[in-house]
């Protein structure tokens, strides 16, 4: 097995300095009113397994990646108190490999009942706590961009009936190993760049489409899903952060901004 190398001192300053200046901005872009601190998830993909250990030295336990293999490999080298977040495509024949993390914290990308019941399933017994599930909605009807349609309240008389009610409702009815936490989101990029002040559509639509979701889920008697009574969301990447701040998210995912240009692959995977 390969070891954690650390890395240079320097590397180091600057992964900290750049962790220090995205805390103060979500500190700075959280409502006075939110319910909870919001979690910075640092999105670790491509970027060597010493990068994350420098950002565990200050503070940082949130990380995420996108690919099942890294995210094996990296998870074996670093602290096991780390929450990794799985946030790329999930293959349902890749469920096994992702549930044999004993430190996966959430898989924030589920959008089909095949996957929720692969995953489910995958889960051992040495596991003390459920998963934590995000469904992903894809709320700006990308087609490059997977996830399941957005509710609005115009839906909420159906919403039972609908794609994500339904793998919410099988989430939590027929899958014991999972808790459903809440929706995550990419949204798109061209409506971020103005969305500071005037808001990003994307992410109205998944703060909409939670309202509709709990309603149902309420309606519907479940119970077991959530943080006190609420679904989380997920949204806000480094471009966009902020705005997803001000519209009410409670995780951001922020890579670039923390860990500098990937360079390795190229360009964001879309997921
Ligand atoms: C890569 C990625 C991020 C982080 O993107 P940055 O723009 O580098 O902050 C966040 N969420 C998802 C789903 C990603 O794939």
């Amino acid at each position: 097995m390969a070891s954690l190398t650390s890395t240079t001192p320097e590397r180091a300053a600057d992964l900290h300095a750049n962790l220090a200046a995205i805390r103060a901005r979500v500190q700075k872009h959280t409502p006075p009113a939110a319910p909870r601190p919001p979690t910075l998830v640092a999105v670790s993909k491509y970027k060597p397994a010493s990068d994350v250990q420098a950002c565990y030295e200050a503070d940082q336990r949130d990380f995420g990646e996108n690919y099942v293999q890294e995210l094996v490999d990296k998870a074996a080298l670093l602290p096991a108190d780390i929450r990794w977040h799985f946030i790329g495509t999930l293959q349902s024949n890749k469920a096994k490999l992702l549930a044999s993390i004993p430190n996966l914290y959430a898989v924030q990308t589920i959008t089909s009942v095949k996957a929720a019941t692969a995953l489910d399933k995958a889960l051992g017994p040495t596991r003390t706590a459920p998963l934590n599930v995000f469904l992903q909605v894809n709320t700006s009807g990308e087609d490059a961009k997977s996830g399941l349609p957005p509710l609005t309240p115009a839906d909420a008389p159906g919403a039972a009936d609908s794609a994500l009610a339904q793998l919410a409702l099988h989430v939590v009815r027929a899958c014991p190993k999972l808790h459903l936490q809440g929706l995550m989101t990419i949204g798109a990029l061209a409506a971020s760049l103005e969305a500071v002040d005037k808001g990003n559509e994307d992410f109205e639509r998944l703060v909409s489409t939670r309202e509709v979701l709990e309603g149902t889920l309420r309606a519907q008697g479940v119970e077991g899903w959530g943080e006190d009574g609420r679904l989380l969301i997920s949204m806000g990447m480094s471009s966009d952060f902020e705005a997803a701040l001000k519209a009410g998210s409670d995780i951001v995912r922020v890579g670039t901004g923390v860990f500098g240009e990937r360079h390795l692959k190229g360009e964001v995977p879309a997921s």
